[in-house]
This record gives structure tokens, sequence and C-alpha cells, in this order.
């Protein structure tokens, strides 16, 4: 037997319920005006969370546009159901009262990111939600300092895209200690090495440390064992050798 909906005199289908209802009209169209989201009355929810879905440009698994329509359906469903079992009136209302308590709750738990309220960061505010764009340090000048009288210096840099890190981790591990099991040998004996001929190591970012980034970058490129006198080196490669003996900085966060 179709049971009667617990908002109006209407026959209770799951349509109804969720999107023709008075109440469910009230409540959708309220989050729609805010986003600015035509709704096409009567339409399947599946439809309509497919509109909001690709209502904005850069919409992704956890967009506030995909989470106000679950909201929303979530809400009327336990609205329905404190209609039905604790005779509480069903009223839009307190629904769309419920989405923004849950969206602010989000939001303190941190759930949600930067990139959840990309292109509707202007309506962030009206659901209580500072958004703080991530902050970057501010640009630096790394120079390649010319090692003191009597010393030599190599450069060298890790055949291996984007790792900056790992070589910070490198050095840390060999001149404080830690890093994994292992590669305990290993380091001892870099130690070793090191403590023979005085030897220090240090790491510099690969802005200071140019000439070695680029052939090391070019080493990935090739993939093959390539040797350059200083007469072959390519104009790019002299270009930067000059940088360096010249003591003129680079700049690093740009
Ligand atoms: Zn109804």
């Amino acid at each position: 037997m179709a049971s009667r909906c617990q908002c109006c005199s209407a026959i209770e289908t799951i349509q109804h319920l969720f999107i023709d209802s008075p109440t469910a009209d009230t409540v959708w169209r309220h989050f729609a005006d805010i986003i600015h989201i035509t709704l096409r009355p009567r339409e399947g929810f599946q439809y309509r969370f497919q509109a909001w879905r690709f209502s904005g440009q850069f919409v992704s698994t956890g967009h506030i546009r995909t989470i106000i329509p679950l909201l929303i359906l979530w809400f009327i469903w336990t609205a329905r159901n404190d209609a039905k079992h604790r005779d509480i009136a069903m009223e839009p209302r307190r629904i769309i009262w419920r989405v923004y308590h849950t969206i602010s709750l989000l939001h303190t738990g941190r759930l949600f990111r930067h990139i959840h309220w990309r292109g509707d960061m202007d309506i962030a505010p009206i659901f209580g939600v500072i958004i703080t764009t991530p902050s970057h340090p501010p640009p630096t000048l790394v120079f390649w300092r010319t090692p003191p009288v009597g010393s030599y210096k190599i450069n060298t840099d890790g055949c291996v895209k984007d790792r900056e890190s790992d070589s910070t981790l490198a050095i840390h591990c060999i001149t404080k200690g830690g890093g994994p099991w292992h590669i305990q040998a290993t380091i001892r004996h870099i130690r070793h090495l090191l403590a023979l001929d005085s030897d220090t190591i240090t790491h510099i970012y690969r802005e200071g440390n140019q000439v070695a980034d680029l052939l090391a970058s070019e080493g990935w490129d090739r993939r093959c064992y390539h040797e350059y006198s200083s007469q072959d080196l390519p104009r790019r490669h002299r270009s930067l050798v000059q940088i360096d003996r010249f003591g003129l900085p680079t700049v690093r966060g740009l």
C-alpha cells in the first residue's frame, strides 16, 4: 500500500520526497540560488546530481557542489523519518539549517581542503568557512660558493627527477644519524671515508647547483654515458659555469 507523504497529501515516492515535494523544492532552491544553479523542475535526482557536478569548472570528488546535494538528500530523509516516527513536522528551514551546520562541522574537522572550494571561494563565508590560500615562502637568493683555497668541491646531483628532499634526507642521515636500518652499514662506511680526509658534505638547493642539476637532468633524458670536456661543453652549461665563477646568485621560489 502506498503511503502518504509526510509533508503534504501526495503519495510518497522517491521522486516526490527528494525532488518534487514543496519541502524538497524549497531546500534545493535555497542552495541553488547561493551557488547560481538553475534547477529543472521534476528532474530525476540522478540528473540533478549530475547538473550540480557539471555546473562548476573545478568540481572533483569532495567539492562543495557534490557535498551539498548529498547533504540535502540525507537531511530530507532524516526529516521524513522524524515526521513519520517521532511526529516532528517536516520543516524546510530545519533541513537547510542542518546542511549549513554539517558543512561548518566538516570545515572545523578539517575535512575540506582548498580544492574543495575551488571556483566557489566567494560563497565559502556564507557557510562560515574561511579559506586561506596556501602560503609560499618568499623567494630567496642562492649562491654557489667557491671552496677555500687548497680544497676541492665536487658538485653532485642524483639522476632522479624532482626528488630534492631525498638528497636532503640522505645528508641528514650521514651527518646527524638516523635513516632505515638496512642502510646503516653503508652510512657507517661513508662516514669512515669522510673522516679519512676530513671531507665535509653539505646540501645545496638545486638553484645553487645549476650545472650539476642540468647534467643530472640531461643524464635522465639520454639514459647513456656521455662525457664533456671543457672544450665541447654546450653554451648553456658554459654560461651556468660562468654564473658560479662570478658568484652571481640565482633565485629560489619564484
Ligand atoms: Zn509531500
